[in-house]
């Protein structure tokens, strides 16, 4: 899974990529300074794979992972080649989701790029640059399918579809709130890969007083709120200033600073969690004294596509998939005891996995 951090410069994307992977790319008080995109591999924060590694007393535990791309660049006028032009466009096509960072904070020593603090304006300017950059994908797509379409029904539909999908574009909408039934459709639209079609998450990144009450009292996070629920998208609140403290902390200090400040968890691991809910993934588990470790799969996921993760020869000589949740396990003490108690459960190749399901598979090789 992959997320592309983006938002106007100066919001404090590196500061959150930073915190999000310490890979200490720079982030100074001015627009630009992130000018490649940064890629980090950030382990998925979860208790159940620390649980089983105990108690199987395992060489190593093995968290899955998410990867950030730090999206430097988004300015007005981006997708017309301003800033540092389309180069960094490319970049947002290659993720799974967005994280769209939206400067909620006050702090007169940090720049904003339009001068004053507005999150409706900010989010606007970043989505209508993604809107103008598909319209050119789309505008290139109908010039070669309007060639085809005079002698090709097909490439007739598609050419109508692109036209409509146009005018939604030209209204100022984003492509993933074009609504269509029609399975050709569905399949033409996810083919031109429009970067208005990724699912968001906005991060409203506030001052640290606005921690304690979720940005309940701060009017911008409330604006961010509205607009992500128009738009069906989901927002979290985070300080990236925090975040990048916490980073330097081991677990016993982050719990008692977390403890301070009055939060459950830190805004990166409820990040992770965002991200894989909106993009509709779980994990389940393989457990023993080599390697316990978490696996990413779509809801929905059956048992050989899900050994599949594992080593394509497991999904092509599947046989069958044993089968108990992760805290039966634990609960029973060891595997041979829950097997005895009958809670080790066969599954076949329709068996549709769950998350917490530690599993090992049979196959042939
Ligand atoms: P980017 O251009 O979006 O990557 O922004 P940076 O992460 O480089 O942040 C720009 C400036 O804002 C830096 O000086 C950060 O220290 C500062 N900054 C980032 N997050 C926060 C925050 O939550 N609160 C405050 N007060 N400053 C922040």
């Amino acid at each position: 899974m992959e997320l592309g951090i983006i938002g106007l410069p100066n919001v404090g994307k590196s500061t959150l990529f930073n915190s999000l992977t310490k890979a200490g790319a720079e982030s100074a008080n001015y627009p630009f300074c992130t000018i490649d995109p940064n890629v980090g591999i950030v382990p998925v924060p979860d208790e159940r794979i620390k649980l089983l590694g105990d108690f199987y007393h395992s060489k190593k535990v093995t968290p899955a992972t998410v990867e950030f791309v730090d999206i430097a660049g988004l300015v007005k006028g981006a997708s017309k080649g301003e800033g540092l032009g389309n180069q960094f466009l490319a970049n947002i096509r290659e993720v799974d989701a967005i994280v769209h960072v939206v400067r909620c904070f006050e702090d007169e020593n940090v720049v904003h790029v339009d001068g004053s603090i507005d999150p409706g304006r900010d989010i606007e300017t970043i989505d209508l640059e993604l809107i103008f950059a598909d319209i050119e994908v789309l505008d290139r797509r109908i010039s070669k399918t309007a060639k085809s379409a005079r002698m090709d029904k097909a490439a007739a539909k598609e050419l109508d579809m692109q036209k409509r999908l146009k005018a939604h574009l030209e209204d100022g909408k984003d492509a993933i709130s074009f609504k269509t039934d029609d399975e050709d459709e569905l399949v033409w639209i996810k083919e031109y890969n429009l970067l208005t079609d990724k699912p968001v998450i906005y991060a409203a990144n506030v001052g640290e007083d606005d921690l304690a009450d979720d940005g309940a009292s701060n009017p911008c996070v409330q604006s961010v709120r509205e607009y992500a629920s128009v738009h069906n998208s989901e927002v979290f609140v985070i300080c990236a200033e925090i975040e990048a403290e916490i980073s330097e902390l081991d677990e016993d200090e982050k719990q008692e600073f977390l403890e301070d400040l009055g939060l459950k968890e830190s805004g990166l691991d409820k990040l992770i969690e965002t991200s894989y809910r909106t993009l509709g993934l779980m994990s389940f588990l393989t457990a023993g004294e080599d390697e316990t470790r978490a696996w990413t799969i779509p809801v929905n996921t059956k048992a050989p596509q899900a050994a599949g993760k594992i080593h394509t020869d497991f999904e092509r000589g599947f046989i069958k998939a044993e089968v108990i949740n992760y805290r039966e396990l634990l609960d029973c003490g060891s595997y041979s005891s829950a097997r005895d108690k009958g809670l080790v459960r066969m599954e076949g190749k329709d068996y549709i996995v769950k998350d917490g399901d530690v599993i090992l598979f049979r196959f042939n090789v």
